[in-house]
């Protein structure tokens, strides 16, 4: 094994393990919690090694590091997960090589993601990203629908040709009520997503946690893990 294998492998058991303790403690299944592993700022190369791995589902927060990365492992059997801010403008492009787009918050962004994925001839999965810091009506500052606007974009994204509703995805905010408390604003996003799941029994999926709080979501009950720093080691700071 190269070093980077040999770190990344120690890395992903650390993970693991953490995953696994963490389900045990809240009563769960282990398979019933999916590990993502975030490889924004890293290599194609460190993908290719993760998927050696046993790795098979990646997330990216950029479409111009994501595009070329994807491309460059076209050849493995990987779920691409979008969780970025996105720009109309480059939907199409991220359509080419996502397979779940989880920052879905507005409807702008749901018309473009249909007409990109119905003109590729895809089913795009959607997960709506909810800002748990966010005021009625407005969007967060890491982007993300105030969770009185969750009903709104889940009928439209139902509605849409080439779509498919997954479920709901959150960060955990650095300000206002939940500022702080994870477990507390995991357990809203819960709420939210039971509310949905109601009317909408297959959008089931619950994307929260990450590198910091993997236990606190795994303890509220998401389905979806989101692991960047844990895996990877610490991202050089972005401009
Ligand atoms: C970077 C990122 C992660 C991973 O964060 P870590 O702290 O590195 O684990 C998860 N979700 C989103 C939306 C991200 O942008």
């Amino acid at each position: 094994m190269t070093d980077r294998k040999a770190q990344l492998a120690e890395n992903l058991a650390r993970v693991e393990e953490r995953i696994s303790a963490a389900c045990a403690a809240a009563g769960r299944e282990r398979e019933d919690v999916t590990l993502i592993v975030v490889t924004k700022t890293y290599p194609a190369s460190d993908v290719r090694l993760l998927h050696e791995l046993g790795v098979r589902h990646v997330a990216e927060n950029r479409d111009q590091d994501a595009a070329p990365k994807a491309a460059a492992c076209a050849d493995l059997d990987l779920t691409w997960h979008f969780v970025g801010q996105l720009q109309t403008n480059k939907v199409r492009s991220v359509v080419g090589y996502a397979h779940e787009v989880q920052s879905v918050d507005r409807l702008k962004l749901v018309t473009a993601l249909s007409s990109a994925a119905a003109r590729a001839g895809r089913e795009l999965g959607c997960l709506i990203q909810v800002a748990l810091d966010a005021e009625s009506g407005e969007r967060g500052e890491r982007g993300g629908v105030a969770p009185d606007g969750v009903e709104r974009l889940a009928d439209a994204v139902t509605a849409a040709p080439g779509l498919r509703l997954d479920g709901l995805m959150t960060v955990a905010p650095l300000a206002g009520p939940y500022a702080g408390r994870q477990r507390a604003a995991f357990d809203r996003l819960m709420e939210l997503a039971s509310g949905l799941r109601a009317s909408r029994p297959a959008a089931n999926m619950v994307s929260a946690g990450m590198s910091a709080d993997l236990e606190d979501a795994v303890a509220a009950g998401a389905t979806h893990v989101r692991i960047g720093t844990a895996v990877l080691g610490d991202r050089p700071r972005l401009g």
